[in-house]
């Protein structure tokens, strides 16, 4: 009989109300039946299991913190516990949701018009329609804030976009992109619904990544592709409101980050048990022992982390430095808890099978994405000294 796993070492999930707790165990059971079982073939083959959709819209958890709109409007709390566990079996599907109801729902809910949020929301809350959000550019990433080289112009047919957008997660079968442009008159900022019909709208599949390959990325290209202004996102005009709707899907990025590693400790302390050498389980050598510590150390540091990261947000006191800072700690950290659970396996923390090697592949990504360590540093930097050091 081996000892029980409960990588929720300080017990953070007992403070959930009965109803809360239930819907984790609901939406664990499904995460353990239905998705683990497929994840490490489709990572292989770098696809999406599409068969997936109904089942997550069954769910009823996208958008789970919007007021309206078919959505629960539900705490942040248990958004970011939900977000965990996505990540605790696979952050690719977690990012898929992430863009989903983050970023592309999101940027509507944050930043469009009562209309936009009709037509839209509903349907995305159900996975009917699916989204995606474009902000990076082929040669323009960390510095989004000032340097954006996609364009849009006013005419008198619509907005006429042209640039390119790059790392668009869902963006190959995504009905719409938000796509964030600059504004040819003023110099600001603006946000667009753009749908996959529009012309001038080509998206491209970025092929052999070696992370979160379950996500399927896309280089999107606009030429003169035109947008109706009822298209338009009315309350984006400038980089602060597609900031945010980043404040909010950083936090998100923390409890992803949160999920891999615990998915990743867990497998590893589970493998440790079983597996014998010189005549003992491995998990009996005080050297095995430091590491599985270490490890466990980072993960409880990280949860009561954004637990109080999400009270924060509940309390509608959350700024930018407390989304990045998580962001950063908790990345930071993950990488490390994925390469101690890659190692403590051996040889077998590197074969897909033994449910590892693709949580530390997928920490590389999840550490990059949504601002790199460097960017989220500076944001914390500027806020603690009062100077601004990106530039
Ligand atoms: P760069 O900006 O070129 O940075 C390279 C290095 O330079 C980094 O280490 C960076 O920290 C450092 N650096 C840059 N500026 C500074 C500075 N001032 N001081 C110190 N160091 C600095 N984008 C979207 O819009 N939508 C998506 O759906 C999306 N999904 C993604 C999915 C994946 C798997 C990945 C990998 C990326 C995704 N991205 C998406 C893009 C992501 O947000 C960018 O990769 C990220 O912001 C970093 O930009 P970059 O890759 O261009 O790196």
């Amino acid at each position: 009989e081996l000892p029980p796993i409960n990588a929720d070492f300080y017990g953070m999930e007992y403070k959930l109300s009965a109803e809360d707790q239930a819907l984790l165990l609901r939406i664990r059971t499904f995460l353990e039946t239905e998705i683990k079982p497929l994840v490490n073939n489709y990572w292989l083959h770098d696809e999406f299991p599409f068969e997936i959709i109904p089942k997550l819209a069954a769910l009823n958890i996208c958008g789970y913190t919007y007021e309206g709109y078919g959505c629960a409007g539900g705490k942040s709390l248990m958004d970011g516990i939900i977000a965990a566990e996505f990540g605790r079996i696979d952050p690719s599907i977690a990012t898929f949701l992430g863009v989903q109801s983050g970023l592309a729902m999101g940027s509507i809910y944050t930043c469009g018009s009562e209309e936009q949020k009709d037509e839209w929301l509903p349907q995305m809350q159900q996975f009917k329609k699916i989204g995606a959000f474009g902000l990076t550019e082929p040669e323009v990433g960390s510095g989004a804030a000032g340097g954006l080289t996609t364009t849009c112009r006013q005419t008198a047919e619509g907005w006429v976009l042209n640039g390119q957008k790059k790392w668009i997660g869902n963006a190959t079968f995504s009905d719409i992109t938000i796509i964030w442009a600059r504004d040819l008159a003023d110099g600001e900022v603006k946000g667009f619904i753009v749908r996959k019909e529009n012309p001038g709208f080509h998206v491209e599949k970025i092929k052999g990544k070696m992370a979160l390959r379950i996500v399927q990325n896309g280089l999107i290209t606009l030429t003169d592709c035109v947008v109706p202004e009822h298209d338009r996102l009315p309350h984006a005009n400038s980089f602060k409101d597609t900031a945010k709707v980043l404040q909010m899907t950083r936090a998100g990025v923390a409890w992803m980050a949160v999920g891999c590693a615990r998915g990743a400790y867990e497998n590893a302390l589970e493998y440790t048990l079983k597996r014998k050498q010189f005549g003992k389980p491995i998990a009996s050598f005080q050297l095995i022992q430091n590491h599985l510590v270490e490890m466990l150390s980072n993960l409880t540091s990280m949860q009561t982390l954004v637990f109080r990261l999400s009270e924060l947000q509940d309390e509608d006191k959350l700024r930018d430095e407390h989304a990045s800072l998580a962001k950063v700690f908790c990345t930071l950290r993950t990488r490390d808890i994925v390469s101690r659970a890659r190692e403590v396996m051996g040889g077998n923390g590197i074969l897909l099978e033994y449910n590892v090697a693709r949580f530390l592949a997928d920490a590389e990504a999840i550490y990059s994405y949504e601002g790199t360590k460097e960017i989220n540093s500076l944001i914390v930097g500027r806020s603690i000294t009062g100077f601004s050091a990106f530039v």
